[in-house]
């Protein structure tokens, strides 16, 4: 990571822990960072009067904020880096760093991929208006089901959705010019409460999907965010990676293949009868209602559910439970990406209702979406 690049706003937080005069703050990191704390930590000690506590357990987002523990050490404040605020409360005093990072790679590379992504927005529209209400088999259903594009979206335009990873929102604007000097109609899709900035996506929210988006532009690094993308809104995704000024787009096979997974998976748990509900204890992740929803719904079905809570999710700390399958309330990107780690089918809440007739198939694949 080239670091120098990066603004880590020490200053500003130096600037904060001075004002408020605090003695004992705790810095929490993503796993990326982890490698540079140690100086980080040596450069606020150095700048003011705190002693620094480096929150070193995984943290992969904001909906895992240092709370209560550190607040029994005594911690005043916590310095969360990499992220921004969502729609939760960590009943600590937290400043918020969302680490930007100055990469502003060139748009031409990527313009032949959205042109053509366009094209298959207006193939869709054209699709859709033919074909108001069409009757659907239990067998069209399924192929709908595992048809990576163009499966639920009301689709109403073809405008080019904006978005990015936090690294780099603060470049939209300026690329939404550049597009729209390209010949594309662009919007920087605002999301719901749990996101922060207009263009923001996180692996378990992408809420400003519209109907008149078309197709998508992902500014950033890596197929995590993008993934979740297409397969919460079944549109077509350019990607450009400020880091390296490629560009390049989301493979429709590779999503084609995850949703055959989950096909395979919903098949599988058919047959099951005892569930384990496994219920996230991080802040932002516990969806306590939800769990207790899903274990009404196995009752209904002559089945039983046992509500498990966790902190980290783990094939170890689950897979010994003498339960048929697993039912994941907790980050929704723990079934979706890392199923194949544990030796018990792993589903989504939406998968079980699948699973158990509740919802049909033709309905098209639904992203498990904490909002
Ligand atoms: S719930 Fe999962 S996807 Fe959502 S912010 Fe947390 S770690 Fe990321």
């Amino acid at each position: 990571m080239d670091l120098e690049r990066h603004d880590f706003q020490l200053s500003e937080l130096v600037k904060k822990i001075k004002d408020n005069d605090n003695r004992l703050i705790a810095l929490q990191v993503p796993e990326g960072l982890k490698m540079q704390a140690l100086e980080m930590m040596d450069k606020i000690e150095g700048d003011s009067e705190a002693k620094v506590i480096l929150a070193a357990d995984p943290c992969y987002g904001a909906c895992d904020l240092v709370h209560d523990k550190m607040k029994m050490m005594g911690v005043e404040l916590v310095a969360h880096m990499g992220h921004s605020q969502m729609n939760i409360d960590s009943g600590m005093p937290t400043h918020f760093i969302p680490v930007t990072y100055d990469g502003d790679p060139e748009i031409e590379p990527v313009l032949s991929i959205i042109s053509k992504h366009k094209a298959m927005a207006e193939h869709r529209l054209i699709e859709v208006e033919n074909n108001n209400n069409p009757v659907i088999t239990e067998n069209d259903g399924k192929a709908r089901f595992l048809d990576a594009v163009g499966r639920v979206s009301p689709l109403k335009g073809n405008k080019l959705g904006l978005v990015g990873s936090i690294q780099h929102l603060h470049l939209l604007e300026e690329y939404k010019e550049r597009f729209e000097r390209a010949g594309f109609d662009v919007v920087i899709p605002v999301g719901g409460e749990r996101l922060t900035f207009p263009g923001q996506v996180l692996g378990c929210n992408y809420s400003g999907d519209r109907d008149d988006i078309g197709h998508y532009l992902f500014l950033g690094s890596g197929d995590f965010h993008p993934i979740g993308l297409v397969m919460h809104t079944g549109k077509p995704l350019a990607l450009l990676d400020p880091y390296n000024g490629e560009a390049s787009e989301m493979s429709l096979e590779r999503i084609e293949r995850i949703l055959r997974q989950r096909f395979g998976l919903i098949m599988a748990v058919d047959e099951c009868v005892n569930f384990g509900i496994l219920i996230g204890e991080k802040p932002g992740q516990m969806r306590r209602n939800l769990a207790i929803r899903m274990k009404r719904l196995l009752e209904k079905h002559g089945k039983k559910g046992y509500l498990l809570a966790l902190d980290h999710v783990s094939p170890d700390l689950i897979d010994f439970y003498p339960v048929d399958a697993f039912v994941n309330t907790a980050c929704p990107r723990i079934a979706i990406d890392d199923s194949v780690r544990y030796a018990k089918a792993l589903i989504t809440p939406f998968e079980l209702e699948v699973a158990l007739g509740e919802k049909k198939w033709e309905n098209g694949y639904q992203f498990d979406e904490i909002p």
